[in-house]
């Protein structure tokens, strides 16, 4: 898959809206959104208003860009979510809020999904004490995370850890006193998973 390399605050931008892209810049006053609240682009400050089709378009991509997503596998965890029992649009907020980077990011244990992504290509989590390197991989009910213990002497991840020990963890995960293990009390529940969309839009526009 082609992975978008341009400026990731240009996908905020684009979106109107923080989507946390960059670690600590997002909370601070360096963030664009703040700064420069339009579309990037030539045209940015003159867009209209989106057709309902454009909006469903948009609330997809917004999804896709919030956990780093790429359109094939978006696709994938949209079937996923329709094959399963309950409310489609919840559903496919839970499978994306269970994979392995969000879960990373959630914890605390890296600045953005992004870096957690990286965090976890290279090796440094474990599940339920076996290492996995997958960021796709989707976490289950029950199902220990933990920093590897070699991990633990990286001076990255040792800085990784300082700057976000502070950030509060979600009622679905439990981190110990420690913050080095955690566990998945549960998958979330809609009204804990805070990602800016009104996902009855994705399925809209998947379903047409
Ligand atoms: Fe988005 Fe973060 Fe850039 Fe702000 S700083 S525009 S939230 S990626």
């Amino acid at each position: 898959m082609a992975r978008y390399t341009g400026s990731v605050c240009k996908l905020c931008r684009r979106e109107g809206q923080k989507l946390f892209l960059k670690g600590e810049r997002c909370y601070s006053e360096k963030c664009s959104v703040g700064r420069r609240a339009y579309a990037p682009g030539q045209h940015g400050q003159g867009r209209k208003k989106s057709s309902e089709y454009g909006l469903q378009l948009r609330t997809k991509q917004r999804a896709r860009r919030y956990y780093g997503v790429g359109e094939k596998q978006f696709r994938h965890y949209y079937e996923m979510a329709v094959a399963k029992t309950g409310v489609t649009g919840e559903n496919l907020l839970r499978i994306l809020e269970s994979r392995l980077d969000n879960v990373v990011y959630k914890l605390g244990w890296a600045s953005s999904r992004a870096e957690a992504r990286q965090l976890v290509v290279h090796g440094h989590f474990t599940v339920n004490g076996k290492r996995v390197d997958i960021p796709s991989y989707l976490v289950k009910a029950g199902e220990e995370i933990a920093i590897n213990a070699k991990s633990l002497e990286s001076a990255k991840i040792q800085a990784v850890l300082e700057s976000n020990s502070a950030r509060p963890v979600s009622a679905w995960l439990e981190r110990d006193a420690e913050g080095k293990k955690a566990k998945v009390v549960a998958l979330p529940e809609r009204d804990q998973i805070d990602v800016p969309v009104e996902e009855h839009l994705i399925v809209e526009f998947y379903s047409k």
